[in-house]
């Protein structure tokens, strides 16, 4: 068998899956657009770098563009041209040359000889995010799992949005890259186990994996698409059996996991030496006319891409995706730009009581009554109750027939939450021990349990 198979989760629903206009495309050069506006930052959780260039300077693909301030990364140029303009947000670049496509590389390094101190040193230096959470260095996320002793790594390649493909396109053209790229990760972290999930609907296009998937002994795992199994917490639980505690992290539970682009970025980095310069982006939806998946350059306007497109755009999927504003621009964690067509949401009203958001939350919140604790604007229970799970997924308000915007208010509980100036976070970091321990003695018990199979098997 190519893939093993595994469980399913409590809750979540069934997406029409609308994949099929670029499920089959190729991946492309995005256009080379007229400017580029780098942000100083991945996301707003990091703090914007400070530019190290004059407006007037020539540039080239890969060069330093801004240095990191405390806690940031560097931000490199995307594409040879020229700078016009550096504001507090971003660095315009202009008469930009070359082109903007995924440059076919050899590599330059034969990263299977390197220690995992001279990875990790590597990894440092390029500067990379980890694309599905951009606001998180990848060097910082390696180390959070080292400093854990994770032992497993999942590569989450479940891409469970309608729509979205880039993944996909990525795995069937550049699978052996992402598997070493994981490789790399893994024998940087000393994270004995790697596993790639992916969609059970996929996998016939993912044979070719086989023979690199061997040869660096990486599991494969087919999962049925169920939204959202694709969000990290869902899939691990899904995969392994633990959960996640309340507003922790993988690294809480000794796990690791990451996207299928940042390991495609950490090969490109580490075996080929190319800096960071963009990514496979989706672009479909009715309103597109050219759907397709392109390789698409950081700080390209998401409008300019999608250009002639017919009505709202969405950055990032249909169901955790954010409506662009006449700035926004490709970063990492722009995995797809969709033009959807405009719906009307309809008029909000009571909470009939139904408990459809609490039987298809896949974290089993008690979505109607924290939704009561938000109308009446106490914070603190909404703790007790375990919002900070809350994994932001949308299907509360999908299924919501009172049309509550039921996702943004549990975004703004846990955004209250956080922001408490007094907050008690025993609680919560005693149940992250807890839930460490149990982890440990699990993997304790199935040691014991391995042993004594050997044991019996001898005599
Ligand atoms: S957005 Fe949060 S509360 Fe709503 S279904 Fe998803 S996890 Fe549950
Ligand atoms: S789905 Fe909407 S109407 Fe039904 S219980 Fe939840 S909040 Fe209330």
């Amino acid at each position: 068998m190519l893939f093993h198979r595994y469980g399913k989760f409590t809750g979540g629903i069934d997406l029409p899956e609308e994949k099929q206009a670029t499920i089959d495309e190729p991946i492309s050069a995005g256009p080379l657009p007229d400017e580029l506006h780098v942000p100083l930052n991945y996301s707003d959780q990091m703090p914007p770098a400070s530019p190290a260039v004059s407006p007037g300077q020539a540039i080239s693909r890969g060069e330093l563009l801004a240095r990191a301030t405390q806690g940031g990364l560097d931000i490199f140029a995307p594409a040879n041209g020229v700078v016009r303009d550096i504001s507090t947000r971003d660095i315009t670049l202009t008469k930009l040359r070359g082109q903007s496509e995924l440059l076919a590389r050899e590599p330059v390094r034969d990263w299977e000889k390197l220690s995992a101190e001279q990875l990790r040193e590597l990894i440092r230096e390029g500067q990379l995010p980890t694309f599905r959470r951009p606001g998180e260095a990848i060097i910082d996320w390696l180390e959070e799992a080292r400093r854990h002793r994770s032992g497993q790594l999942v590569i989450n390649a479940m891409e469970d949005q309608p729509f979205v493909t880039a993944d996909h396109r990525l795995l069937v053209e550049h699978g052996p890259e992402v598997i070493a790229g994981a490789s790399i990760l893994a024998r940087a972290g000393r994270i004995g186990q790697v596993t790639l999930a992916a969609d059970q609907q996929k996998t016939e296009n993912y044979q070719h994996l086989t023979a690199p998937a061997q040869a660096h002994g990486l599991e494969r795992v087919a999962l049925p698409r169920r939204y959202p199994i694709g969000a990290d917490n869902i899939l691990l639980s899904v995969l392994t059996g633990r959960e996640v505690p309340c507003g922790g992290k993988a690294a809480d539970i000794a796990l690791a996991i990451i996207d299928a682009a940042s390991c495609f970025a950490i090969y490109r980095w580490v075996a080929c030496g190319d800096r960071l310069a963009g990514r496979v982006v989706t672009l479909s939806g009715p309103g597109v006319k050219r759907p397709g998946n392109l390789f698409v350059l950081f700080g390209t306007n998401c409008h300019e891409l999608a250009a002639p497109a017919e009505g709202p755009l969405v950055i990032g999927g249909p169901m955790i995706g954010s409506v662009a504003s006449a700035r926004s621009v490709v970063g990492p964690g722009c995995d797809a730009v969709l033009a959807l067509e405009p719906t009307s949401p309809g008029v909000a009203t009571q909470c009939v009581r139904c408990g459809w958001c609490r039987d298809h939350c896949p974290t089993r919140l008690n979505v109607a009554v924290l939704n009561d604790l938000y109308e009446l604007g106490h914070v603190q229970p909404a703790n007790l109750l375990g919002v900070l799970s809350c994994l932001g997924c949308g299907v509360c308000s999908y299924v919501c027939p009172a049309v509550l915007p039921l996702t943004e208010r549990m975004r703004q509980l846990k955004k209250s939450l956080h922001a408490l100036p007094g907050r008690d976070r025993t609680a919560e970091e005693k149940f992250a021990r807890h839930m460490r321990r149990r982890g440990t003695r699990r993997r304790w018990l199935a040691r014991r349990k391995k042993q004594k199979q050997r044991t019996t098997n001898e005599h």
